[in-house]
């Protein structure tokens, strides 16, 4: 298994969040992988969906670089969803998914999907 050193974070914002999706950023600080916080600000079912604070997202931009998106499905499959394949091509970015209930993350990248 991948070992992700800003798992334990993405866990616990994901269980807080609880029964909304979490969504966070990882950033690359000074060579170090973290885990950035953002608000779930959707205008629709925050369970069933997510779109990033751009606030939060440009806090976390002038922390570092944006590597990959971070999301969670508290009540659904634990699998990325259509929306979230287009969401990852057409943000260009690395998308994950975790589940903090089994401690799992799996990942997808924008290359992988077709359209
Ligand atoms: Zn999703």
């Amino acid at each position: 298994m991948t070992y992700y050193p800003w798992a334990t974070e993405a866990y616990k914002h994901a269980t807080e969040c609880i029964p909304e999706e979490c969504c966070g950023l990882v950033l690359n600080v000074n060579g170090k992988e973290i885990y950035w916080k953002c608000k779930n600000i959707s205008s629709d079912y925050k369970e069933k969906s997510f779109v990033i604070d751009p606030l939060d997202w440009a806090d976390g931009e002038d922390q570092g670089d944006v590597l990959a998106i971070v999301h969670s499905h508290p009540d659904g499959l634990f699998e990325f969803s259509e929306a979230d394949k287009i969401s990852c091509k057409y943000n260009d970015l690395p998308f994950y998914l975790v589940d903090p209930k089994s401690e799992s993350i799996i990942k997808i990248n924008p290359d992988d999907i077709n359209d």
